[in-house]
């Protein structure tokens, strides 16, 4: 994928007044790219880095705005952390308005928070986050039954309480 310019992110496509991507009623935005390559992926045309849409920052959170029904955004993909400046971009664009932010992503937690170490735009991003639902959609753990995740592995992370405590918090869904 060309570098992005300031304001724009690459997008799949955006859904309005989801009511799968988390808690309430959210703008889903499916950001394009993905290298995980997860055995049984629902969204393989999201994986292509060369496909989709250069869609403005600005445009996405008047989009946001607009919808007063609103809970928060979901960045989902894809995968959103592969275009990490874009993504801080769009979350700190919406601030100020009540809407909460929940992130998918196939990398850990883990492996994240090492990453931080030597990257200081992903901390940022994490420090502006609510919610992450993180790993791989392992098609051997899939499990219907749990909220707004694929598979059982995949965990619903309280972000500014982890970076708090330094460790892993799970969200009760
Ligand atoms: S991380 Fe998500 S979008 Fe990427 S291959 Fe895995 S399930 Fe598909």
């Amino acid at each position: 994928m060309a570098a992005l310019k300031t304001g724009k992110i690459r997008l799949a496509g955006l859904v309005d007044d989801s009511i799968v991507d988390g808690p309430g009623i959210r703008l889903a935005i499916f950001t394009q790219g993905c290298a995980h390559d997860c055995p049984g992926c629902h969204n393989p045309d999201t994986h292509a880095f060369d496909q989709g849409y250069d869609a403005d920052i600005p445009a996405i959170a008047k989009k946001a705005f607009d919808n007063p029904l609103l809970s928060g955004i979901t960045l989902s993909g894809g995968d959103p952390l592969y275009q990490v400046p874009a993504c801080l971009e769009l979350v700190k664009a919406i601030q100020g308005h009540d809407l909460d932010v929940l992130v998918y992503t196939g990398f850990v937690w883990e492996d994240l928070v090492k990453t931080c170490q030597t990257n200081a735009v992903l901390l940022d991003f994490l420090k502006n986050i609510d919610y992450l639902i993180d790993g791989p959609y392992v098609k051997a753990l899939r499990d219907l039954t749990l909220p707004y995740r694929g598979s059982s592995n995949q965990r619903c992370i309280d972000v500014k309480a982890s970076l708090k405590s330094n460790s892993v918090v799970l969200l009760d869904w």
